[in-house]
């Protein structure tokens, strides 16, 4: 029997004027929730997303009822936001853990949306398990911006997901074997925005009780600055109850288990090549010690179930693409100096909405002048596919330009003025 204990900590930081991040703690049931919303849009965001979690967990329960329950929050955030004007595009984060027996065996399944995270410190060292939902990290992932850019990048808060902006969530889940000694810390971005890595695993080594552990981080990351509300939760565990093996840290080393376990069949409609492929490059990390001397049987165990990432895809695209289509609610806007395509309305009232749909290779440079009044503005476009057309077309049509304007041949005259824009579509 796998036995936890945790410890949290929460505080407003510095700078805001109110507490929008909630976390949940029961026995076998972890949470962190980071709201976002004008007046009291996201308090009550992330405390609908926290009880929606624990009311359905408790109902289903199991890695399944964990994504339900995420999902379930979603839907209950996107429902009042739709009932209530005051609420309309609120938000939250959500990255949630539970303990869960499986095919006889303890397991801590793991839920993710948004840039809330979850680390896992392992014989000394830490690894961030999830992959956080925001624009700068698709230009980590794509190769155009280095970590350390990401962390100063301005627009490094803009989420490509959250729970509650949409009638539908993709969920990030993954697994893990516990291990005795393990101890996981699911925290809001305020924590890691003010510490260092090396901080927080300096911190997560020192203090053995979760408790003084969560309190020395939320205290530490506020003197740093506490430019955001602060919360935590550690997660030791105590017993990992089948087995046991003394050298836990071996477990984790046969070079087996850097190739990624296939998915289970049950869900193996589900997975999404993009989750997959971070998958693989996050199992590779967190595997990385050779060691000779693995018990068998639990290796075995690990390759099967290993670390498995699940992008869940909650809805068959076209149903997906019909939903967004009757919603209306794309735009074609600047980047800096790149064509971006966005979900949401321009000038969104909140900082994560709109959120990127679609960064495009397309330049202002490669379009004509007097498109970027229409650009800055945000030009709304009813789908996706839409969206992407009207910049194709902007794309063509100045290289038709180009194309003629190189041949003696009169064309008709074009605009050249360059419109000043007024404001930006987005923050
Ligand atoms: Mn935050």
């Amino acid at each position: 029997m796998t036995q936890l204990r945790a410890g949290s900590a929460t505080d407003i930081g510095r700078v805001r004027t109110s507490n929008q991040d909630q976390l949940l703690v029961t026995a076998q049931l972890f949470a962190v929730a980071d709201g976002m919303g004008g007046h009291a849009a996201g308090e009550v965001a992330s405390l609908t997303a926290v009880e929606a979690l624990r009311a359905t967990y408790k109902a289903v329960g199991g890695t399944e009822g964990l994504v339900s329950a995420a999902q379930q929050a979603n839907r209950s955030i996107w429902e009042q936001a739709q009932g209530n004007p005051e609420y309309h595009g609120m938000g939250t984060t959500l990255v949630a853990m539970a303990l869960v027996n499986e095919d006889g065996e303890d397991r801590l399944a793991i839920v993710n949306v948004g840039d809330s995270r979850v680390y896992l410190l392992r014989d000394g060292e830490l690894e961030q398990l999830t992959t956080d939902h925001s624009l700068v990290q698709e230009l980590v992932d794509d190769g155009q911006l280095s970590e350390l850019e990401a962390t100063v990048h301005p627009q490094r808060h803009v989420l490509t997901r959250a729970l509650g902006v949409d009638s539908e969530v993709s969920v990030d889940l993954l697994q893990l074997l516990p291990l005795k000694g393990d101890r996981l810390l699911l925290c809001s971005d305020g924590l890691v925005r003010e510490l260092s890595d090396v901080q927080v695993a300096s911190i997560l080594r020192r203090l053995a009780d979760p408790n003084d552990a969560a309190k020395e981080l939320v205290s530490s990351a506020k003197s740093r600055g506490g430019n955001d509300n602060i919360t935590v939760v550690v997660v030791d565990v105590l017993d990992d109850g089948d087995l046991p093996l003394a050298a836990s840290g071996a477990l984790e080393s046969d070079p087996g288990i850097h190739i990624p376990s296939p998915l289970p069949p049950e869900r193996g409609g589900e997975s999404d090549a993009g989750g997959g492929s971070r998958a693989t490059g996050r199992f590779g990390r967190l595997h990385h010690d050779p060691a000779p001397a693995v018990p068998k049987r639990r290796a075995i165990t690990l390759r099967v179930v290993g670390f498995v990432v699940l992008l869940v895809a909650l809805v068959g695209g076209a149903g997906y693409a019909v939903a967004l289509y009757a919603r209306g609610s794309f735009f074609v806007g600047l980047n800096n100096d790149q064509l971006t395509v966005y979900q949401g309305r321009p000038g969104g009232l909140l900082w994560f909405s709109p959120t990127v749909a679609r960064q495009t290779q397309v330049r202002t440079g490669d379009v004509l002048p007097s498109r970027l009044s229409d650009l800055r503005t945000g030009k709304e476009e009813p789908s996706l596919g839409q969206a992407l057309g009207y910049v194709s077309r902007l794309k063509a049509e100045k290289a038709q330009l180009a194309q003629a304007t190189a041949t003696p041949v009169p064309t008709t005259p074009v605009p050249t003025t360059v419109a000043v824009a007024t404001t930006l579509p987005h923050p």
